[in-house]
Parts: C-alpha cells; sequence; structure tokens
C-alpha cells in the first residue's frame, strides 16, 4: 500500500467501510447487495416499475405523451441509493457521484447522444453546498461516454423547491422553475437529474431543450422515487 492509501484507504461510498486493498469498486459488497436496482416490468418510456400483469408498454402518464423518447433509471430511491444520494447531496461527498454515473452509463447500454446536459440548481443552492450534484453526475457520465457536457439551462432564483408538492403543484411549479439559455441547440441531447419523482422537472427541462432546438431528447436518472420510497 502506498502512502496515500495507507493515510486514505478507500472507503465504500454508501457506509465509509474500508474497502479491500486494490478494489475497483466504490461500494462494500454488503452495500453493492443491498442497492435496489429496479428489475421486472417497468415502463417503456419513463423508466418507472409498473405493477400488474397485463404488460402495458407505458405508464399512465406516459401514454398523455412526453417531450423526452425515453427515460434511463437504474435505481429506486430507497436503501443504499438514497444514503447515496442523500449524502452526495447534503453532506459533501462528490465522490460518490462517479458510482451513479457509472450505473447511468451501464443502463445507457449502446446509447449515444450528441451533448449531455443537466438540471440547474438555483445560484443559491450552489453556493451553500459548493458544488451541484446533479453537474458532477453529468460531468462524470460525459467523461465516461466521451461526451461534451454544457449548462444550456437556467433555474429562476428563489422558486419553491419540488420536493413536499402535490403532484399537481409540481407540475405547476416544475414550468415556472427552469428557463432557456440564449443559444440555440440542434442533435440529440440527454438531460440528467439525481432523482426523479413524478417526471414534472424532466418534462419541463425537456420541452425547454426541444424549444432550443434540440431534435431529439433523452432523460437520465439515478433513481426514481415511488409511492412509499421515503424521502
Ligand atoms: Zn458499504
Ligand atoms: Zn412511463
Amino acid at each position: 500500500m502506498n502512502f496515500i492509501g495507507f493515510i486514505f484507504p478507500p472507503r465504500c461510498a454508501v457506509c465509509r467501510k474500508v474497502l479491500p486493498q486494490g478494489a475497483e469498486a466504490e461500494l462494500c459488497s454488503d452495500c453493492e447487495k443491498e442497492l435496489p436496482r429496479i428489475t421486472g416490468p417497468r415502463c417503456r418510456i419513463c423508466g418507472r416499475p409498473m405493477n400488474g400483469s397485463f404488460a402495458m408498454p407505458w405508464c399512465a402518464d406516459c401514454a398523455k405523451g412526453r417531450p423526452f423518447e425515453r427515460c434511463f433509471v437504474p435505481f429506486r430511491y430507497k436503501g443504499a441509493v438514497r444514503r447515496l444520494i442523500v449524502g452526495a447531496k447534503y453532506y459533501g461527498h462528490p465522490g460518490r457521484c462517479r458510482f451513479l454515473a457509472g450505473e447511468i452509463a451501464a443502463a445507457l447500454g449502446d446509447f449515444r447522444p450528441d451533448a449531455i446536459t443537466y438540471v440547474p440548481q438555483s445560484r443559491s443552492t450552489d453556493r451553500s453546498r459548493g458544488y451541484n450534484q446533479t453537474r458532477l453526475i453529468a460531468r462524470e457520465l460525459g467523461k465516461r461516454l466521451n461526451v461534451p457536457v454544457r449548462g444550456v439551462l437556467r433555474r429562476k432564483a428563489g422558486g419553491l423547491h419540488q420536493v413536499g408538492l402535490t403532484e399537481a403543484r409540481r407540475k405547476l411549479n416544475a414550468k415556472k422553475l427552469y428557463l432557456p439559455g440564449k443559444e440555440r441547440l440542434s442533435g440529440t441531447w440527454l438531460l440528467v437529474d439525481d432523482v426523479t419523482t413524478t417526471g414534472a422537472t424532466l418534462d419541463a427541462c425537456c420541452r425547454i431543450l426541444k424549444g432550443m432546438g434540440c431534435e431529439r431528447v433523452f432523460a437520465a436518472a439515478a433513481a426514481v422515487r415511488m409511492k412509499g420510497d421515503t424521502d
């Protein structure tokens, strides 16, 4: 073990347990086993788990139409993933974003956008946290895919946070919260968020991207929060 490895041994991104020497993984094997991966039937458009045995290809929300072609999402927002995301957001462990980006990259399969962007935070949130977790996830994803990452959306200062609002309020709020940048865009874009709940934020941002000129817009989130998943 080298000196740095001795002083700062690699630790599990969820539970902080010291990882075995030379481990490639960001998580220990216990946390890895506990990951709430989405398995089983899911909506082919938004990626949310669906119950019911009759196989509708998409959920009721997507049947009404979405501004994105598809949303890629590897996890439910609970257990180890919730701890990982809450930890990255509020306790300043940006290294955890590498793991989440790797999992999103795996969910994308062969899909490659021309460019990646992310859901913006307000400047005051950026300042208090020192970084924007969603931007970091997007940047890590861009590095892995070798695709440029650009911040092309803006968020109004002082808007209501989506967390804690009802579904109808979320839709209204999201529409007012995000604004287009000045430039014209083209090609296929991927919008990244950390957690999606109703999809209202993804809808609002993807509509804006299309209005800015993108021909096709896809979305990706590290986790989807379903009813009953704790906040
Ligand atoms: Zn662990
Ligand atoms: Zn859906």
